[in-house]
């Protein structure tokens, strides 16, 4: 295991733009406020999503593409720098008019409305490649 403490730096809460990227938007507000590590939690609605699942056999992750709205029952995630950019990885319970819920790594998704709550810490995070799990994971 692989730990540190964090203080956190400040918190914000923000509204995502209908019709923009999901996981642009948090990425856009984590730039604007320059986090270089965060925590966050959102909920809301999207118009199309695209979730990955990770196969632990092949190392690769498989795409699975909605292209309906979806409530956002859950969100959580974080922020860190991967390649020299803020990245965040984002997961997502989705659900359809059914109640049915999908869920998975949220790669992209249009935005119908969302609410966002991060909170930014002092310390900064960053990932690197793992040739065990073949994942960028933090160092
Ligand atoms: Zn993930």
């Amino acid at each position: 295991m692989n730990y540190r403490a964090v203080e956190t730096a400040a918190e914000y809460v923000a509204r995502l733009e209908t019709g923009a990227d999901w996981r642009a938007e948090i990425e856009s507000l984590a730039d604007a406020v320059d986090a270089d590590a965060a925590w966050f939690t959102a909920l809301g609605a999207v118009q199309d999503a695209e979730l990955w699942f990770y196969d632990q056999d092949e190392c690769e992750y498989h795409p699975i593409a909605f292209d309906e709205p979806l409530e956002v029952a859950s969100c959580t995630g974080n922020v860190s720098w991967l390649d020299g950019e803020r990245f965040a990885h984002t997961h997502a319970v989705l659900s359809d008019p059914d109640g049915e819920a999908v869920a998975g790594h949220l790669n992209e998704a249009t935005v119908w409305a969302g609410e966002v709550h991060m909170r930014v810490f002092e310390e900064p995070l960053e990932r690197e490649y793992d040739e065990v799990t073949e994942l960028d994971l933090w160092l």
